[in-house]
């Protein structure tokens, strides 16, 4: 059945019931406001239409408004103790979870007591979305995000048994060894077992999950993207990779206020070809590594000391966890030695790095500032500031390279226009950063405007469209 993707809402009868993490809304000086962000913009048309909630923690709890402008569900938020949320979030899911699914960046902390805050959590998410399916008449579909919540789908499948149920994994599953170690694995797998479609970013990722299934539980086959459980239920698990609001991003390319932004910035770096980085600050995103790479390229190539510049804008993560402190030290340090190493007096550093975020047209400034995007994780589920990259150079006529590590999502997507790295091997990142430097201007072109166009063609609208059919098509059952 060919997805309806001129309006998400067209397979959705039901109300709409999203379950995350967090709530999509901040408080600012001019009140509460709806967080800005792809999944919220794509969801706004379809939660319009058929009505709907949005659960979620947030420290504000119960004073959290009901509405907010913008965003036409109503909010419930789950109220967290410090210590359910050191256990559940800076505990559980960020030093267990997101360490063990990202192939072991660093070790993963096993602690009962965290697993045992999560599963708490979870239970809490669980009530209060049993308050919100009893102010519907029927029973809506309930759409449960990521990896905070992997126990959740069967929690609710006991709390709405008629819903239709799905559930998506923002971050890569990894291969069947490593969830192996987890002690509490059938516990998570039985969790995501009981949606009726479970969404995946990659094939890759799917695949992953299907083995893992079939290799700790016996009686589970697999049939294109369904899987036949021992006890006779059937669920989808599928690939859909999340994406962009791919207009908004092509509109933000030629903003009078980017162009403000980015003529100021073509003037800072007037005569030097540029590199950008844009991370989070979190070990996956493989700074260091990148860091290490710039520092040997200027090391080989002393011509390109003056020639070039890095941007590293590193916006602060789980600054109260520890790995991410230390990495932070690390990342400090790394800058430091390389501008003390190739800065010549009277002329500019190397390196410039922002530890902090940007506004919208600032970072579409620098997209379109940027010679090469280095986009080296060394582990991604997907990589949105690729799309947004590809999406902003293409629209306003640039030729920029887009360096990617084969270990993101998006690599999947953008093969072959992007130049593909392997992060780990430091000499060779740097040589082809070197030689990025080197391609024609009509090749760099071409490979922006294939990849933009992939990212129009599966913009975060289509994604949200074949979740949600998805979700349908797994509960009416095969
Ligand atoms: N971003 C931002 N402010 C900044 C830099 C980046 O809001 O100063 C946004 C960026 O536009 C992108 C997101 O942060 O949408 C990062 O998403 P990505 O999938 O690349 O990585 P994640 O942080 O989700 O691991």
């Amino acid at each position: 059945m060919p997805t309806d993707t001129s309006s998400p809402a067209a397979s959705l009868r039901r109300p709409l019931v999203v379950v995350a993490n967090r709530l999509p809304v901040k408080q600012t000086e001019r009140g509460w406001e709806a967080a800005a962000g792809g999944l919220v913009t794509a969801l706004r048309p379809v939660i319009e239409e058929t009505g709907g909630a949005w659960v979620g923690w947030d420290d504000a709890g119960e004073s959290v408004p009901r509405r907010v402008d913008g965003l036409p569900a109503d909010l419930h938020a789950v109220t967290l103790t410090p210590e359910e949320v050191a256990g559940h979030y800076h505990g559980f899911s960020n030093r267990t979870l997101w360490p063990l699914f990202h192939d072991l960046v660093v070790q993963p902390v096993i602690d009962r007591s965290w697993w045992h805050t999560y599963e708490d959590v979870n239970r809490r998410f669980a009530d209060t979305v049993a308050k919100v399916v009893g102010d519907h008449d029927e029973p809506p579909v309930l759409w449960v995000q990521d990896y905070h919540l992997l126990p959740l789908p069967e929690m609710l499948r006991r709390v709405s048994p008629a819903s239709p149920i799905g559930f998506f994994l923002h971050i890569p599953f990894p291969p069947p060894e490593l969830v192996a170690r987890l002690p509490w694995r059938d516990q998570l797998l039985h969790g995501m077992l009981a949606a009726d479609s479970i969404g995946f970013h990659t094939t890759r990722y799917r695949d992953n999950f299907v083995r893992t299934v079939q290799q700790l539980f016996s009686g589970v086959t697999s049939l294109g993207d369904t899987l036949a459980l021992p006890d006779g239920r059937h669920v989808r698990a599928v690939a859909h990779p999340i994406s962009i609001d791919a207009d908004e991003f092509a509109q933000l390319a030629t903003d009078p206020e980017t162009e403000r932004d980015l003529a100021e910035l073509r003037e800072q770096f007037a005569g030097r070809r540029v590199f950008l980085g844009v991370d989070r600050l979190d070990y996956t995103k493989g700074i260091r590594h990148r860091l290490q790479s710039i520092e040997l390229m200027l090391e080989e190539n002393p011509d390109l000391r003056r020639e070039v510049a890095f941007v590293q804008i590193a916006v602060p993560s789980r600054d109260d966890v520890q790995e991410y402190q230390e990495l932070r030290t690390e990342v400090e340090t790394e800058v430091g030695r390389i501008n003390g190493r190739f800065t010549e007096p009277g002329h500019d550093v190397p390196v410039h790095y922002l530890y902090r975020g940007v506004p919208r047209h600032h970072l579409a400034a620098y997209y379109r500032l940027a010679d090469v995007m280095c986009i080296t994780p060394l582990k991604d589920g997907m990589n949105l500031v690729a799309k947004e990259f590809v999406t902003v150079q293409a629209a306003a006529g640039e030729a920029g390279v887009l360096l990617l590590s084969e270990f993101t999502g998006a690599a999947q997507e953008f093969e072959p226009d992007a130049v593909r790295c392997n992060p780990f091997d430091i000499e060779g990142t740097s040589h082809l950063m070197r030689s990025a430097l080197t391609l024609e201007h009509d090749d760099r072109r071409e490979r922006i405007g294939r990849m933009a166009e992939s990212v129009r063609s599966c913009d975060v609208f289509r994604w949200v469209a074949d979740e949600l059919a998805d979700i349908e098509r797994g509960h009416a059952g095969p």
